[in-house]
């Protein structure tokens, strides 16, 4: 298969699947753009974490400024707050709920490993 051949086959299972991926109202836009916005976020931040590692080309590390990263963090918060809200997410219930799951994994395992074990 070349490259003209898939495009044809992809064209193809665009037009089947075309249906499933229709936004009907203003709330679903808003909701893909800021997820959309989120992951564009994170890849600055990624694409800054690479840097300080130094794991990017010369050319770029050449540009790069460490305070970039302070702000590409905040980007990715207020993004994921902003979602949230168009969400009808609680960021401060979430955020408690998962911290307290994390909580009780964390205990349990740290307690499955020291427990005696019954013979
Ligand atoms: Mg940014």
């Amino acid at each position: 298969m070349n490259l003209k051949n898939l495009q044809e086959k992809i064209k193809i299972l665009n037009e089947k699947t075309a249906t499933q991926y229709r936004l009907y109202s203003q709330k679903e836009k808003e909701i893909l753009t800021k997820t959309v916005k989120l992951n564009e976020e994170v890849g600055e931040l990624c694409n800054d974490i690479l840097s300080i590692l130094k794991l990017q080309r010369k050319a770029k590390l050449q540009k790069f400024d460490r305070r970039n990263m302070y702000e590409e963090f905040a980007d990715v918060i207020i993004t994921a707050m902003q979602l949230a809200i168009a969400a009808g997410v609680d960021v401060e219930r979430a955020v408690g709920d998962k911290l307290k799951k994390i909580d009780e994994r964390y205990l349990k395992e740290r307690y499955l490993k020291t427990a005696p074990k019954n013979k």
